[in-house]
C-alpha cells in the first residue's frame, strides 16, 4: 500500500473511532438521564475528569491497559471495541461507497444510529423513539441518495419484516417488543425489501443461536426475554456490506 493511502486509512480509522467514542458516551449517559454534551467524560468509579489524551480513542485504552489511572477501576473493554468498530466502519463505508461521498456519509450515519440503538437495547432493553425517527429520516434521505432502490421497494421493505413481527407480537404477547417492530419499519424503508429480508433472516438466526446458548448455560428460562435489537442492528450492518454478494451467491443456485 503506498504511504499516503495508508495514512488516509489511519486518519479515517481515528476519525471513526473518535465518533464512536462519543457514541459510547451517549449510550452511557442517556439512560441515566444525563446530557451527552454536558462536560467532559469522567471515570465512573472515582469521578475524575479524563485528561485530553485519555480521550484519544483506542490508544488511551491500550496505554492505560484498561484501567483508570487514579483509582484503578476497570474501563469496560466494550468501549475499546466499539471505538475500533467505528474506525473499521468508516473505512468500510469509504471503500464500499467511495471516500467522502454522500452515500458513504449517509451509510455511516445510519450505522452510527444502529450502534447506539443496539448497545442501548442490550443494556436497557429499550429503544428510544427518537432513534427510530432519526433512522426514518435517513431513509427519506436515502430516497435521493440511493435512487436505485425504488419507492415501492422501500415501502415493501418497511413492511416485509415489521408486519410479520407485529403479527407474532399480537399472537404471542411479548414475542417482539414494539421498539424492534418500529426499528424494522424504519430500517426496511432505508434498505429496501431484499436487504431487509436478509436482515430479518440473519437476526433470527443469530438470536436463535444466542437463545439456545442462554438455555444451555442455564442463564435464562424459556419464558425469559432478551434484547433482540442488537441482532437486528448487527444484521443490518452485514446486509449493507455483504447483502448483495450473499444474494448473488444464493441466487446462483436457481
Ligand atoms: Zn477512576
Amino acid at each position: 500500500m503506498p504511504y499516503p493511502l495508508f495514512l488516509m486509512a489511519l486518519l479515517c480509522f481515528l476519525a471513526g473511532a473518535c465518533i464512536f467514542s462519543f457514541l459510547n458516551v451517549v449510550v452511557w449517559r442517556l439512560p441515566r438521564g444525563e446530557s451527552p454534551l454536558g462536560g467532559r467524560s469522567r471515570c465512573p468509579a472515582c469521578g475524575r475528569e479524563l485528561t485530553a489524551w485519555e480521550l484519544v480513542p483506542c490508544v488511551s485504552f491500550l496505554v492505560l491497559r484498561g484501567k483508570c489511572r487514579d483509582c484503578g477501576a476497570k474501563i469496560p473493554g466494550r468501549d475499546f471495541w466499539v471505538e475500533a468498530l467505528g474506525g473499521v466502519l468508516l473505512i468500510g463505508c469509504a471503500v464500499k461507497f467511495g471516500p467522502g461521498t454522500v452515500r458513504s456519509g449517509l451509510t455511516f450515519v445510519l450505522l452510527s444510529l444502529l450502534t447506539v440503538v443496539g448497545l442501548m437495547d442490550w443494556d436497557t432493553m429499550e429503544i428510544y423513539d427518537r432513534f427510530q425517527v432519526a433512522i426514518l429520516l435517513c431513509a427519506l434521505a436515502a430516497v435521493v441518495v440511493f435512487p436505485e432502490v425504488s419507492l415501492l421497494d422501500r415501502l415493501i421493505g418497511a413492511l416485509c419484516v415489521s408486519l410479520p413481527m407485529l403479527v407474532v407480537a399480537l399472537v404471542i404477547p411479548g414475542g417482539f417488543g414494539g421498539g424492534d417492530i418500529k426499528l424494522m419499519f424504519a430500517l426496511g424503508a432505508f434498505l429496501g425489501w431484499r436487504h431487509t429480508l436478509l436482515t430479518g433472516f440473519f437476526a433470527l438466526f443469530g438470536g436463535g443461536i444466542y437463545a439456545i446458548y442462554l438455555l444451555k448455560q442455564g442463564k435464562a428460562g424459556r419464558k425469559d426475554h432478551f434484547a433482540f435489537g442488537p441482532f437486528l442492528c448487527a444484521s443490518a450492518g452485514f446486509a449493507i456490506f455483504w447483502g448483495d454478494s450473499i444474494l448473488n451467491w444464493y441466487l446462483a443456485f436457481w
